[in-house]
């Protein structure tokens, strides 16, 4: 019997499988349908030998020395500052709009106070900020919304930006400076070996027991275990009886290519044209140097595996009827962006993880012999 079943080997599962293992000395049964840990952050070495993510670019970036200090104890890093340009009336800008975006884009010479200006001559008043449109149309304008962001969130949500929450692109700032890096965060890095390998050092234990292509709803009732953690959808978990909750997601086009470098930069948008949103070269990323190169295309779809919840008011409301279904559960917790329905980031789902394990040591004293298990392990 273990004392743990926790189903989803992403980071919210990995995180809190090898917080109990550790500090609590108790077993854990990690389960996970697809073949590989890591959730959607899996990285591997393609048949060209390149590193590249599964599921498209995951860069790790955060505010909190809590979250990058826990994660070095499975990894070093590479210092990494993302920069994304976006494919816009023919020319290659950076993305989030900035001062050079603004001068290249339309030929001017403006200085960051001259910036400042154009922007509160083209911004339209909103009232109240509430969709994805106010957020961008109050601060730029409908023009440049309509080049850089209508497009893209179109493709990428099946929607009109009008139809989401503003959290959606308000992820994007706008600036007046040329700072062209994607994030501000103080701490901006990939894992050195890539994430494959940090899961599987933060997985190395003795008291945890992975196992892949394991679907959570055919061994439900075969394994036993004492308490059950879940980072999968939600509404999967409760069998869709109130409805489905949408989740987007993505068809990814990996392609090797015969020459060093394909685009200047780790990925480049297309708000304008094509049917994919993005494109990604990871060398950029991994700073592997190789003589061929590795790319991936992004194709928004709703079918196939969950990626993004949509927020949208109307699927908030739906899943706060889940949650209170899931808070009924006191025999479950739910972690992670599909099973609390939250367009979190890496770090985000670390932090929420680390805080349920904060919760789970307060609500449940260690049993003796895991303890002393402990003892043992802490004098060997
Ligand atoms: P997941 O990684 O989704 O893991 C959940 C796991 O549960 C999956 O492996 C799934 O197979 C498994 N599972 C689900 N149901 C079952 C079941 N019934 N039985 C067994 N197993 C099950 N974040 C960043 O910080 N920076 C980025 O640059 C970034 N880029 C992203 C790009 C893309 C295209 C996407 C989709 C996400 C990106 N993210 C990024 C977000 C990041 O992927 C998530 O925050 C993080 O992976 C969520 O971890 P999780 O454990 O909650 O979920
Ligand atoms: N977005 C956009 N144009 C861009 C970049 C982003 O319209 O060039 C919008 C789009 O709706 C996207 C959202 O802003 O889904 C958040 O962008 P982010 O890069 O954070 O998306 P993610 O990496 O999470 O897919």
């Amino acid at each position: 019997m273990f004392d743990w079943l926790i189903v989803g080997a992403g980071f919210a599962g990995s995180v809190l499988a090898e917080r109990i293992a550790s500090q609590r000395g108790e077993s854990v049964l990690l389960i996970d349908r697809r073949n590989h840990v890591g959730g959607n952050a899996y990285d591997w070495y393609d048949d060209a030998g390149i590193l590249v993510h599964r599921y498209g670019p995951h860069i790790f970036h955060t505010n909190s020395e809590q979250i990058s200090g826990y994660l070095s104890q499975f990894t070093e890093w590479r210092p990494y500052e993302h920069r994304v340009l976006s494919k816009v009336d023919g020319k290659l800008l950076p993305i989030p709009i900035n001062l050079d975006t603004i001068n290249r884009l339309y030929d001017l010479k403006l200085d960051s106070a001259q910036l400042e200006q154009f922007f509160a001559d083209r911004r339209e008043s909103v009232d109240e900020i509430k969709t994805s449109e106010d957020v961008v149309v109050g601060t730029v304008g409908r023009e440049l919304y309509e080049k850089f962001f209508r497009g893209y969130t179109r493709k990428q949500w099946g929607v009109d930006p009008s139809e989401l929450n503003k959290s959606v692109t308000s992820r994007v700032p706008t600036r007046t400076n040329q700072d062209d890096r994607y994030f501000t965060d103080t701490f901006q890095a990939m894992p050195l070996n890539g994430y494959a390998r940090m899961f599987e050092k933060m997985l190395h234990h003795p008291k945890i027991k992975v196992m892949l292509q394991t679907d959570f709803r055919e061994v439900r009732d075969q394994i036993p275990f004492n308490r059950l953690i879940y980072t999968g959808p939600v509404d999967e978990f409760f069998d869709w009886k109130l409805g489905k909750l949408p989740y987007r997601s993505l068809r990814f086009e990996h392609r090797t290519l015969e020459q060093e470098q394909f685009q200047p930069v780790a990925v480049v948008n297309y708000p304008q044209t094509e049917d994919y949103t993005r494109i990604t070269e990871y060398k950029h990323l991994t700073g592997q140097k190789a003589p061929k190169t590795s790319i991936s295309y992004e194709y928004p779809t709703d079918v196939g595996d969950p990626y993004y919840p949509v927020p949208r008011a109307e699927n908030e409301a739906l899943y706060k009827r889940y949650e209170a279904l899931a808070n009924a559960r006191q025999d479950v917790w739910f972690v992670g962006r599909l099973a609390t329905y939250r367009y979190y980031n890496m770090d985000q789902v670390v932090g929420q993880a680390l805080a349920t394990f904060r919760r789970i040591q307060d609500a449940l004293p260690v049993s003796a012999p895991a303890a002393q298990g402990l003892q043992q392990e802490a004098a060997e």
